[in-house]
């Protein structure tokens, strides 16, 4: 089939600008001919099309490197603040969004209290949001990146269900994009944070795969595999909240019994430690009583042994789901976050022990199992690196 001329013109055009922004980007500051060997296009070629990165504010000069004989050459680099993205965490208590540059870089940071908001009322929450921060930026935004809870079909930026927002086939995508005028990703918030991960933290040492799991109000995994998310065939890929572990278990939030959330979220912890406490009949010990992870920690340094059983219960479901997933995968290399972090050593012996006894890796002491080194915005952060990757092609690196 003969594609038309002009689309091909197009096209090429169009891989060329993407090719040089990204040698620029990666490789600045470097010389036209610097770019020019990096990419095997010509130098005009690449003249041509720094000069359009040029009109586009996407290059800038930074003096002029050694000279090879004749004249010194000018050398080329990407502004860091060049664009600036508006990352979104919609998160359980709170949504935060940022602006955030082409370094992952944070200028601004807007956070709203969720207070129980769902369904529509949280939809407009999001609006709001996106209203402050568009007003807040002074130079072009390139775009939204949003990480959201939930199943979320990634291509149509369709939220196909996230249960404790009672989001149901919301376009978020589409809904954004038309609102702003701009470009909108939208992806799983365990997801996101697994790239953010990837590309900002372990001290910038990149290992080309790893597993992120979230332990908060809801349980999920995110997965980079030879440095790409992994979302699978229905982009839910890494949802282990939802996997039956309990025969006949406590009714979910997502209407099944006996999910991975029901007996290891950060609620179900503090809910069962208040049973071991007081009885599974007793009331409250101080009335309406509702204990706060910090509670449980405090009890657990305590030595008090209701505290201990309701880590020690919860940690070896855990273990158990990241030892299936390690196992399967052969990763190396998982990072936990999200509030249950909190609980600390305690909790992270308890997973890596029953871990271990679920996958031949594990038991040869090979993975490493630890708390995210980034816990602050990573979110935001991945949610922008996706949309930075989708809308220029850049891999973002600090
Ligand atoms: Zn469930």
């Amino acid at each position: 089939v003969q594609l038309p001329t002009k689309a091909t013109h197009r096209q090429t055009r169009e891989f060329n600008v993407r090719l040089v922004l990204r040698t620029l980007y990666d490789l600045g500051p470097v010389s036209r001919a610097d770019v020019a060997r990096a990419t095997h296009l010509t130098r005009t070629t690449v003249s041509d099309v720094v000069t359009e990165l040029f009109d586009r504010g996407m290059v800038e000069t930074v003096g002029r490197g050694p000279s090879s004989g004749g004249k010194a050459p000018i050398l080329l680099r990407v502004p860091a603040d060049a664009r600036n993205v508006i990352g979104l965490d919609l998160g359980e208590t709170a949504f935060t969004g940022a602006l955030v540059n082409l370094r992952g870089e944070i200028s601004h940071l807007v956070e709203l209290p969720v207070e129980g908001r769902d369904g529509a009322d949280a939809l407009a929450l999001v609006d709001q949001l996106v209203e402050r921060l568009r007003h807040a930026a002074t130079g072009a935004l390139l775009g939204i990146g949003v990480g959201t809870p939930g199943v979320v079909d990634t291509p149509s930026g369709t939220i196909r269900r996230a249960v404790n927002l009672d989001w149901q086939d919301l376009p978020l995508g589409p809904h954004l994009s038309e609102r702003s005028g701009l470009p909108v990703f939208v992806a799983n918030d365990s997801q996101a944070a697994a790239l953010a991960e990837y590309v900002f933290g372990a001290g910038g040492r990149r290992t080309p795969n790893l597993v992120a799991v979230k332990v908060g109000r809801g349980v999920g995994a995110g997965i980079v595999l030879g440095g790409e998310l992994f979302q699978g065939d229905g982009h839910a890929a890494g949802e282990i909240g939802h996997v039956v572990v309990v025969e006949d278990g406590v009714q979910c939030r997502c209407g099944r019994f006996g999910c991975l959330e029901t007996v290891a979220s950060a609620r179900a912890i503090t809910l069962r430690y208040r049973q071991l406490r007081d009885g599974a009949d007793g009331p409250a010990r101080n009335g309406h009583d509702d204990p706060s992870l910090a509670t449980v920690r405090a009890a657990l340094e305590q030595g008090d042994p209701a505290a201990r059983t309701a880590v020690v219960e919860a940690g070896q479901f855990l273990g158990q789901a990241i030892g299936a997933l390690v196992g399967a995968l052969d990763i190396h290399l998982v990072v936990l976050h999200g509030g249950v972090i909190a609980l600390g050593e305690p909790l992270l012996r308890v997973i890596r022990d029953a871990a271990a006894q679920r996958s031949l890796p594990l038991l040869s002491g090979k993975v490493d199992i630890r708390p995210v080194e980034l816990e602050a915005n990573l979110v935001v952060l991945g949610a922008s690196a996706m949309l930075l990757t989708s809308e220029l092609g850049l891999s973002v690196s600090r």
